[in-house]
């Protein structure tokens, strides 16, 4: 039995223990996480992440020792991935579509096709919105060669949940490289506010001020009426040659809907700003996908601290080797390659 891979989980968050999670599966290599989300203020398994280590453990034939709610030490130990159908309920409101990532690139190597529905909240704050997932991470995806599609069946917010999203994922093989330095003309916009449970008004709100920001005169309000809870989110976005990046924020008690919908809008006014094609959130969900591809390349923003620690435990399962260089405009060229 090959030694566990040692990884200590002090300087992230939930992103080292499920990229952990995937490449174990992907590689056959078991690893120890100490410390896990040792940089969150509440460390140890949260109930989304222990799902995750339970459905890695049921699509992979694997074992966990330490899978409990706050535990800081997993080890985890992968058998044979299985193509199947798959339905994984997190229990809370923590995100589907962190967990989705995390199968996602497993089931895609299993050598037939998955059909997985997952169960909890399908817009997060802190987490990517089933709209980012479906139009910006998933054409980015397919574009490496992953036959992926997704559907949302029911729109959960935090702290409800209730949400459900069905995956179909299909064969793909060894992805192939990613390569975007430039993001081309811009091909359209949109603004748009999902809500339930919250009054017209408040929407209507959030969209002007974000116009307001950007000088756009784009808006739609979707109300989602199906579903426990209420909730309120913006998302802004802007579509390249490249592909479309989408900037969201999310409604909460004792703020401003002014606030939210500038907040989106001033993340995407840098976005553009910046010149690149890649947004920061994509950024990091990019590594894992382009170090399995052995080799790929983008421009981004000025990264945050996902991406040098979701980097240091892909170094540590795969042969590859990242680069970070300082580009115009301070934005990164983000590099992989054999090591
Ligand atoms: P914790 O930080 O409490 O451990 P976590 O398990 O959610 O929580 P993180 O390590 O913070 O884990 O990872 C969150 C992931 O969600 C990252 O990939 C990040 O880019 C992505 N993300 C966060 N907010 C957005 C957003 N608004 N749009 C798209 N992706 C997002």
């Amino acid at each position: 039995m090959s030694k566990a891979i040692q990884l200590d989980g002090a300087e992230g968050g939930g992103q080292m223990l499920r990229t952990a999670l995937t490449l174990a599966m992907i590689t056959g290599q078991p690893f120890r996480m100490t410390n896990i989300r040792g940089g969150r203020p509440r460390p140890g398994l949260m109930r989304q992440h222990l799902t995750c280590v339970r459905a890695a453990c049921e699509i992979s034939d694997g074992t966990a020792d330490g899978a409990e709610i706050g535990s800081t030490e997993l080890v985890f130990r992968a058998g044979k991935v299985r193509h199947s159908s798959y339905h994984f309920a997190i229990g809370t409101a923590g995100s589907t579509g962190l967990l989705f990532q995390t199968l996602m690139p497993a089931l895609a190597a299993a050598g037939g096709e998955s059909t997985v529905v997952l169960e909890g909240g399908t817009h997060n704050p802190q987490a990517p919105p089933f709209e980012f997932l479906d139009q910006v991470f998933l054409p980015a995806m397919r574009r490496m060669g992953f036959d992926v599609s997704l559907t949302l069946d029911q729109t959960g917010f935090a702290p409800a949940g209730g949400g459900r999203i069905i995956a179909q994922i299909r064969p793909s093989g060894q992805p192939n490289a990613y390569f975007q330095r430039e993001r081309g003309d811009s091909l359209g916009r949109s603004i748009t506010v999902i809500s339930r449970g919250v009054k017209q008004q408040v929407a209507e709100r959030m969209i002007s001020s974000a116009r307001g920001i950007l000088g756009w005169d784009e808006g739609s309000i979707d109300v989602r009426d199906q579903g426990p809870g209420s909730g309120i989110c913006i998302l802004v976005g802007q579509t390249f040659e490249s592909g479309m990046e989408l900037c969201s924020a999310f409604g909460e008690m004792g703020t401003m809907a002014e606030a939210v919908g500038t907040r989106a809008a001033k993340a995407m006014r840098d976005f553009i700003g910046c010149g690149a094609p890649v947004g920061r959130h994509l950024a990091d969900q990019l590594l894992l996908p382009m170090a399995l591809a052995g080799s790929g390349e983008f421009r981004t923003m000025s990264p945050d601290r996902h991406v040098p620690t979701n980097i240091a435990v892909i170094e540590r399962f795969l042969p590859v080797a990242f680069t970070i260089t300082e580009d115009v405009r301070g934005t990164r060229i983000i590099g992989c390659g054999p090591r």
